[in-house]
């Protein structure tokens, strides 16, 4: 069987990989839409944008993988796919599959803001991008970051520079909405960036260089969108396959069409760990959806049932979720001293997440609990860390 893969980004370097080591018969064609080899996204928020003349440190697949014989590299963005023919279509190419992998991860949102034209308005979802930041940081002495998510926040700390300040402009009303306020208040204590919420942007002035906003003119020399991602969806809805929410699969990854999968950030499947039915934008999900396909199309199908995690790094500050929570679950703080705070998320007393900053021995433990199965918020606390509960379920 011969396989089209549609994206080079972590969910399909993942299955090339893995599909190399399980010794996949047929050959695999990969689709790689951008100019770069296969990197890592990760580290381009974070300390990466201090030498970004380094590509060799986020390369996706390791040299004897990516120059594997059953590899064929199509440096080209693919345009359409004819799921019943099995054809994949470039503006150079038309090539004939017998399955199709649809890896098209998102792209990010971005805001158009009256007065400031399109190509000075940054956002980081590539390697493109993020040199193109780096290239405009130079001149910049007042830097905005609309946004205040984990990415906003990344940013502001590798940016962090004595020349320059740096200012996060959140819509809602509190930042890092995704994480329990203790969490947050940890991160946000050690973060360069000062934080206005409820703002609403009403334009740019080139005269003062700055947005005007509802609060009043806010100086910016350089402007960084990070208000999220989309799901690049349009090759899978051009057949009736995908929604503006992503690409529905099965628990295999298997699209409603029986010769195309979907697998990373925009494949929308049921997430056992919530029992329920949403696409998930991390390295986890990546992975996971990536090797329950390889599994399959090596011959060993396995349902997808990895509870998903996650991580943000903020200078010295390392943010790890086991998990995940609904915005609206509640918090209880677990452990908080000088170098570590862990804060359970909770539903009554059923754990969604476990939130752990600078605490890697309890993160690990909370991943190794919910592979176990359900866990209680009063058990965590009468244990009184995670760790110590993940010893007493083995004994
Ligand atoms: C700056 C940044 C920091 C991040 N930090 C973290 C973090 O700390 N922790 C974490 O868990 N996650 C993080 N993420 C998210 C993580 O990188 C993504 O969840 C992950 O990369 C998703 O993998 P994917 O393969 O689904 O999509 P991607 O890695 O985005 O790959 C999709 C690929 O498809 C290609 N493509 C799209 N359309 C076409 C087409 N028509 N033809 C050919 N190719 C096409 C794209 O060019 C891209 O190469 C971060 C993301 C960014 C951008």
């Amino acid at each position: 069987m011969n396989i089209g893969i549609i994206g080079a980004g972590q969910a399909a370097c993942t299955l090339i990989a893995e599909l190399v080591r399980g010794q996949f018969a047929g050959k695999i064609l990969v689709f790689n839409g951008e100019s770069h080899r296969p990197y890592q996204r990760p580290p381009l928020s974070k300390t990466w944008l201090h030498n970004p003349t380094d590509t060799e440190s986020i390369r996706l697949l390791p040299e004897p993988i990516e120059t594997h014989a059953s590899i064929e590299w199509i440096h080209d963005k693919v345009v359409s796919i004819e799921p019943d023919q099995g054809v994949i279509t470039t503006n150079n190419a038309r090539r004939t599959v017998d399955h199709i992998v649809l890896a098209t991860g998102t792209r990010a949102k971005t805001l158009a803001i009256d007065g400031l034209p399109a190509d000075q308005v940054h956002v980081i979802r590539t390697l493109s991008d993020a040199i193109h930041l780096h290239e405009a940081l130079d001149a910049a002495h007042n830097i905005v970051i609309i946004g205040a998510g984990f990415l906003a926040f990344e940013l502001a700390s590798s940016l962090d520079h004595p020349e320059r300040t740096i200012r996060v402009l959140a819509k809602g009303v509190r930042a890092l909405p995704q994480i329990s306020v203790k969490a947050a208040d940890r991160l946000l204590e050690e973060t360069p960036a000062s934080i206005r919420v409820g703002v609403t942007i009403e334009r740019y002035d080139q005269d003062s260089a700055s947005l005007i906003t509802n609060h009043g003119p806010v100086p910016a020399d350089l402007v960084i969108v990070a208000i999220g991602a989309r799901p690049n969806t349009e090759l899978a809805s051009a057949c009736g396959l995908g929604t503006s929410e992503g690409i529905p699969t099965d628990a295999l990854m298997q699209t409603t069409h029986p010769r195309v999968s979907a697998i990373g950030e925009v494949s929308l499947h049921t997430q056992p760990h919530l029992n329920k039915v949403m696409r998930i934008e991390s390295i986890s999900e990546a992975n996971d959806s990536a090797s329950t396909l390889a599994k399959r199309l090596l011959g060993a199908p396995e349902p997808f049932k990895a509870t998903p995690w996650f991580w943000s790094d903020q200078g010295q500050l390392k943010l790890q979720i086991a998990g995940l929570a609904a915005r609206n679950d509640d918090e209880t703080c677990l452990i908080n001293t000088q170098t570590e705070r862990v804060v359970i998320r909770h539903n009554s007393d059923h754990v969604t997440a476990i939130e752990a900053v600078n605490a890697a021995k309890e993160f690990m433990a909370a991943r190794r609990l919910f592979e176990q199965g359900p866990i209680s918020r009063q058990a965590l606390l009468q244990a009184g860390s995670v760790f110590s509960l993940l010893q007493s379920s083995r004994s």
